[in-house]
């Protein structure tokens, strides 16, 4: 792991040294007031709130936290199957595949099959619509070849994704919100060079 980690993930651990200082009360309690603040909403994961939140999740992970029932958390969370920390649930573009990831352990916290019957028509529909635009980040030789002009292929595809994106996030993670106590929408696309700034609402 430590091997691949770009120099992006060094400075993002560099960032989650702050809770290392947090002794495991102090971090519960941050944890808990946090998820409190996070309720009721659907979030960006570039917010910064909410990368704050992951490191001191990270951090929660390495401490074993949830299971040391230091605090409880605001009662809307109820515990996740994967890892039993407060039900925190992420949509990315894998939905269809990978479910709703955890923001704890990063496993899948909701499998497809399990969301809610209304919602998987709409998440599988998006998501069929994103897999082919981001793939167009991963064509091969021959692919490109048969493209003609690759970079505007590919920037077309980045502009798709910025649509799709705004979608998830307009439409779908609002809808998710109707199950959850709180919900993060991954709102960029680094294989398509899509930055949160580029993802309207
Ligand atoms: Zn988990």
């Amino acid at each position: 792991m430590a091997v691949n980690d770009s120099p992006l993930d060094l400075l993002w651990k560099e960032y989650g040294l702050v809770f290392r200082d947090f002794d495991d009360l102090s971090l519960a309690r941050w944890l808990a007031q946090t998820l409190g603040q996070l309720e009721g909403k659907a979030w960006r994961l570039s917010h910064p709130l909410v990368r704050t939140y992951q490191l001191a999740a990270q951090a929660g992970q390495e401490r074993h936290i949830w299971l040391k029932r230091l605090v409880t958390p605001p009662a809307a969370y109820v515990e996740s199957p994967c890892c039993r920390a407060p039900l925190l649930p992420m949509l990315t573009r894998d939905v269809h595949e990978a479910g709703l990831i955890c923001q704890h352990c990063s496993d899948t916290v909701a499998p497809f099959e399990d969301l809610p019957a209304a919602l998987q028509a709409d998440l599988k529909a998006w998501a069929a619509a994103y897999a082919p635009v981001h793939g167009v980040a991963h064509w091969d030789d021959r692919q490109r070849k048969s493209a003609g002009d690759y970079d505007r292929a590919y920037e077309a595809a980045a502009e798709e994704a910025e649509q799709l994106l705004g979608t998830a996030g307009r439409i779908l993670a609002p809808k998710l919100l109707e199950f959850y106590p709180a919900v993060i929408w991954e709102d960029q696309d680094d294989c398509l060079e899509v930055r949160p700034e580029d993802v309207k609402v």
